[in-house]
């Protein structure tokens, strides 16, 4: 009997497993993809969206395209709900059947509960939440009569990028005197007393400086407490008045993971062991953003990052063949990479465990990477026997994604 394997989300996490589980898998097994995005995005990319120095598409590639693979299917919808007893999915359209399945649809933004931060923010999430952000500001700095205020919550990676993104912006369009003079602000509030909690410290202090020098207002060791339409109010009941504000600050699970009946962490995390499976259910795996890791019921302190997604991915892939064939299954461990963040086109940072460098050439590694990455899942499925079957603009547009390389 043909067995089915779904996978939900074709991020990070979801892409790598159809295609490691191709390469395992026996070719009787059909495995399913379901995104109800029609792009693999490479989200660490998005803040040079916001800036205009890429477009959204110049990060994205079709799923069809990457996924036309004999065996693979890939199901341009969204996944209404799960029913882990009888092994069912449910899309817009349809109901799949599993034999496994496989979450990683990843998270979406947490506005922590606070007042009318869902209304009246800008998420910063995908391309096209980037994309969003660059034509509503462009439209705001062109009025120069008006004072603009905008407000960046979060002080992490995305955070930090985006502002240093914005200031390029800034610049770029000829605003770097409004910006001295006040009647353009950008100003980034964060809970904590440094940018980039669990960076070396050094790395925290050099990237505050660097974007205090380059004109951002940063507000530490206050937390947003509501906000209005055009209002941010403290936790110390300061006000500030914002004409954007761009919400960076942190995900949480998303209702489909929320109401699977199966065990999660105290955030409402997939709980898995280090086979990545489910505690409760083992036909169910998950990699990327939406699990948490418990070994010997202690969770493992995991960064929520693409290249861990990645390597959970293969681990994943493996142990379903494992258990598929009868055989042992192995443990996933976390390996430490290091971590790029941009501040701007000039300059950014290079942490890794207690060290950290810094230069342009950081900058330039994030684009290699981002090459790298869209290009390899371009030519693993045999770019060339493909490209006969690509219409002619979507070629062209491939092309433009490996021009950085
Ligand atoms: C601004 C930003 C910058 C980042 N920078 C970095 C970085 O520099 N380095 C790094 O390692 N990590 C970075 N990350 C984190 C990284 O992007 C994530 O860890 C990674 O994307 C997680 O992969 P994933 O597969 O779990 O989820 P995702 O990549 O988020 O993919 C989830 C997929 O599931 C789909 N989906 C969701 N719900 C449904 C549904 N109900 N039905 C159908 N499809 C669904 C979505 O459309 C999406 O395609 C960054 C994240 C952000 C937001």
């Amino acid at each position: 009997m043909t067995e089915n394997v779904v996978i939900v989300g074709g991020g990070f996490g979801g892409l790598e497993t159809a295609l490691s589980l191709k390469k395992l898998l026996p070719s009787s097994v059909r495995i399913i993809l379901i995104d109800r995005s029609e792009y693999h995005s490479f989200i660490p990319s998005i803040h040079e969206v916001v800036s205009g120095t890429i477009r959204a598409r110049d990060i994205q590639i079709p799923l069809a395209v990457i996924l036309r693979i004999p065996g693979i299917e890939f199901v341009h919808d969204e996944v209404l709900s799960l029913d882990v007893k009888s092994k069912q999915v449910f899309t817009s359209s349809r109901v799949l059947d599993y034999d496994y399945l496989v979450l990683s649809s990843g998270g979406e933004t947490n506005f922590s509960d606070v007042q009318g931060a869902g209304n009246f923010s800008y998420r910063f999430r995908s391309p096209e939440d980037a994309e969003r952000i660059h034509a509503d500001l462009c439209s705001l700095l062109a009025d120069r009569n008006k004072v603009c205020s905008v407000i960046i919550a979060g002080g992490g990676p995305e955070g930090a990028e985006v502002a240093g993104e914005l200031l390029d912006l800034i610049r770029g369009y000829g605003y770097r005197h409004d910006l001295n003079s006040g009647r353009l602000t950008l100003t980034l509030i964060h809970d904590q007393d440094n940018l980039l909690p669990g960076f070396p410290l050094k790395a925290r202090e050099f990237s505050q400086e660097y974007l205090l020098q380059k004109g951002l207002t940063i507000v530490t060791g206050h937390r947003i407490d509501e906000v209005q339409q055009n209002l941010v109010i403290l936790d110390s009941g300061v006000k500030h008045s914002m004409s954007m504000l761009i919400w960076t600050g942190g995900i949480k699970p998303t209702r489909l993971i929320q109401q699977l009946p199966l065990a999660k962490d105290p955030n409402g995390w997939l709980k898995v062991t280090d086979r990545l499976h489910s505690q409760d259910d083992e036909y169910v795996y998950g990699v990327g953003d939406i699990i948490s890791i418990y070994v010997n019921e202690e969770p493992l302190s995991l960064a929520r990052l693409a290249y861990h997604a990645l390597d959970q991915a293969l681990i994943a892939s493996m142990n379903i063949n494992s258990h598929l064939q009868g055989r042992r299954q192995v443990g996933y461990s976390p390996k430490d990479k290091p971590q790029l963040v941009s501040l701007g086109k000039e300059m950014g940072i290079c942490a890794y465990k207690d060290k950290f460098l810094s230069g342009q050439w950081v900058v330039l590694l994030k684009k290699v990477v981002q090459a790298r990455h869209l290009m390899t899942y371009l030519t693993k499925t045999g770019l060339s026997p493909v490209t006969s079957r690509i219409p002619g603009s979507e070629f062209r547009h491939l092309l433009r994604i490996l021009s950085p390389l």
